[in-house]
This record gives C-alpha cells, structure tokens and sequence, in this order.
C-alpha cells in the first residue's frame, strides 16, 4: 500500500479555495475571492528585471548547495540586523517557498511518533506536515475570548516525553496576532527548560501593522540552537509565483536539514536567487505596499465589525480579517452562505483548528474596489 502518513492526508483549504474561485472565473460566474493569502501586488519591478538579465546572462544552469553565497549571505546580515538573529551564511538554506522550509524543518526533526505542538488557530499545513513525516501533532487550542494569547496553561499540560517541538507563526496567519514579549519569553523559557526545538514561521513579518515589529524567537540566545527560523519573499515582496524562501538555524540542525534538502533539491533557479538579491534594495516598495496593506486593514476589518451579527478585530499583522459570524452554527456554514448569498469565497475557520467558534478567514491582499464589493454585498443582506 502507498505510504500510510501521506496516503491519508487532508486537502489543504487555502489552495482549494483557490482553485475553485479559478475554475469558478473561468466557468463565467462572478466570485468575489478573499480566500488566499496571495499579494495581489505585482512583483517590484527592479526584481523582474533582475531575473531578465540573469536569464539573459545564461544562468540556466543546477546552482547546487544551499543556495547561491551573496543571496545567503544577504540573508545573514538581514537577519542579524533586523530580528537579532545571530548567524552567518553557513545556517542558511534557501528553499523553494517558506512551506518547503518548514518541511524541510519538521522532517529533519521528527522521527516517527515524536510529537510537535501546535497552537491553533494555525495554518492549515503545520499539522499535515507534521504527519507526514511520521510525527504526531498535538494540538494546543487557544482561546478567543484571550485574544488567542499563548499562556503557560497553553502549552505545559500539552508536553510529553515524546515531545520534540513547537511550531509557532506570528505575524499570525489566520488570527493577524503577532508575538508579545511575554508569550515569547515564556515560549524561550519553555523551550529551554524541556529542551525543545522551536520552528518559527515568520513569512509575514514586514505585514505588520500601527508601528509594531514582530519578535524573532531565534533572536533569544539561550535557545538560539533550538530554533529554526522560516521565512522567504513570498508575501513581503509579493513573489509568491517565484518559490523562493530560506531557513535560518544551528549549523547542526542546518546540515541535518542538508541532508534531505540535496536529495530533493537540486538547488533553486539561479534567477530566481539572482533576482531576490534585489529584494533587499526594495525598502521602499515594500513598505509601500504594508501601508496600503494596513489602510485595507483599517478600512475592511472596522466595516466588517460594523455589520450586524459579525465581528472583527483589528490584526496587528499578516493580511487577513478573522471574522466571526454570530449568526452561523459553524464556519462551514457561516461559508456556505457568504458563497451562495453573496458570492464570496472566505476559508472556514475549521479549517485552521477554530471549532468553537464560526471564524471566517478573509484575506485583504485584494484591492480597495474588490473588498468594497464585498462590504456592499454583506450589507445587502443585513
Ligand atoms: N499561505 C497562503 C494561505 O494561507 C497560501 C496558500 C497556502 O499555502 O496555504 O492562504
């Protein structure tokens, strides 16, 4: 029989929900999609010209290794500047997109039957992942009502002899939560008392929103051999179509990580690399396109949270709306309706782990018109 982790794996929402709104437009019906989180931004043009003249240039060939040594060292510095991250191009690997990251993370961690914690709401493919090499997720839900804050009660009663790691993702993807000093420093201390490792995703940290700055968990020292940090361009400068993140961790872990990463990747495109060097001359453009991000924020969440029977909190960051449906039993059905009454397409909050309450996902990486659309087509039921 076929591999029984991968055989029995769920779909992932977000890319389905994808796929329908697709088929949906090219069917001719009319869809207002804010299911993916997929910047609607076109990538900053300097970086496709970049790519251009590195095709141009012949770079067509394998770039083999963990990546092309200007762009991991680039990667470096960033990281020590900016999150605190002690490393140099010797801990990065640069991967095909953050989830391979966190793949390639999981993997080299687990073996079958060791458990990894992870707080929901949470992305939809931490657990998948986790599952698929061999380990077990257990699942730490966190509550509404909390503001979905990480405390002690949290994660302690979710800690086994089995248990490996944390995944934790902040800029928050669903909930737009980003990471307290306090929830970070119990997470630290934590990590360092039960010696766990920690994956950290952090793909959404430059969407961040009202001056604040997400908190790099790699940056703690004391446990800086214990994490694994995951991030990439994806979504800060809008390349989602162009599979390019990194990880940053340990030499051990790193090279652990090598590993796998040499059998299954004969490195990543030379001008995808070549051209993401430029993502760090693109200062201007992304912090452009964050404050567009956040007057969408202020404009959608606080006309949602208007609407009757509904609620929405401001994210401090990432690009989606955490919606609640009072009037729905649940997020399936709460979907269910804004497809069929509305033509909207939201992803369900059970998706991401939210059963007790009916959360809708909306991603506002769409442009002003569409989200005003949306608002108009809620209100007509109200
Ligand atoms: N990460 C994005 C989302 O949550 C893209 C789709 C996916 O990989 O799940 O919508």
């Amino acid at each position: 029989m076929y591999n029984k982790f991968i055989s029995q794996l769920e779909g992932s929402s977000s890319v389905e929900l994808m796929l329908k709104a697709e088929q949906m437009r090219k069917a001719g019906k009319k869809v207002i999609s804010l299911a993916g989180g997929e910047p609607d931004f076109d990538t900053p043009r300097r970086i496709v010209s970049k790519a251009i003249e590195s095709l141009n240039n012949g770079e067509t060939h394998y770039a083999v290794g963990k990546g092309i040594l200007p762009l991991r060292e680039k990667i470096a510095e960033k990281l020590q500047k900016e999150n605190g991250i002690l490393c140099t191009s010797e801990n990065i690997i640069v991967t095909p997109g953050g989830k391979y990251g966190v793949y390639l993370a999981v993997a080299s961690l687990l073996n079958v039957g060791d458990e990894a914690i992870v707080f929901t709401p949470a992305w939809v493919s931490y657990c998948p992942i986790i599952r698929a090499c061999g380990g077990v997720p257990v699942v730490s839900h966190l509550q509404y009502e909390d503001n979905y804050k990480i405390k002690e009660e949290n994660v302690i009663p979710y800690i086994t002899p089995k248990t490996k790691a944390l995944i934790i993702n902040y800029p928050n993807n669903p909930t737009g939560k980003i990471l307290s000093e306090e929830e970070a420093e119990l997470l630290r201390d934590i990590a360092e008392k039960y010696n766990l490792y920690i994956v950290s995703d952090e793909i959404y940290e430059k969407v961040v929103f009202d001056g604040k700055k997400n908190i790099s968990i790699g940056s703690y020292r004391s446990i800086a051999d214990k994490v694994i940090t995951v991030n990439g361009f994806s979504k800060c400068a809008a390349m989602t179509g162009w599979r390019i993140g990194y990880t940053a961790a340990s030499k051990e872990v790193t090279d652990v990580m090598y590993n796998l990463y040499v059998h299954t990747i004969t490195g990543i495109s030379p001008f995808v690399q070549r051209a993401s060097l430029e993502v760090f001359q693109c200062e201007e453009e992304i912090e452009e396109m964050r404050t567009i991000y956040e007057s969408r924020r202020n404009y959608f969440t606080d006309a949602l949270d208007e609407l009757n029977g509904v609620e929405c909190r401001r994210p401090e960051g990432a690009f989606y709306a955490w919606v609640r449906f009072n009037n729905a039993r649940d997020s399936k059905e709460a979907c269910r309706n804004l497809l069929d009454q509305h033509g909207i397409i939201g992803v369900d909050g059970q998706s991401y782990g939210e059963i007790e309450h009916p959360c809708v996902r909306f991603s506002f990486a769409s442009n002003m018109e569409v989200l005003k659309e949306a608002i108009e087509q809620l209100k007509m039921g109200q």
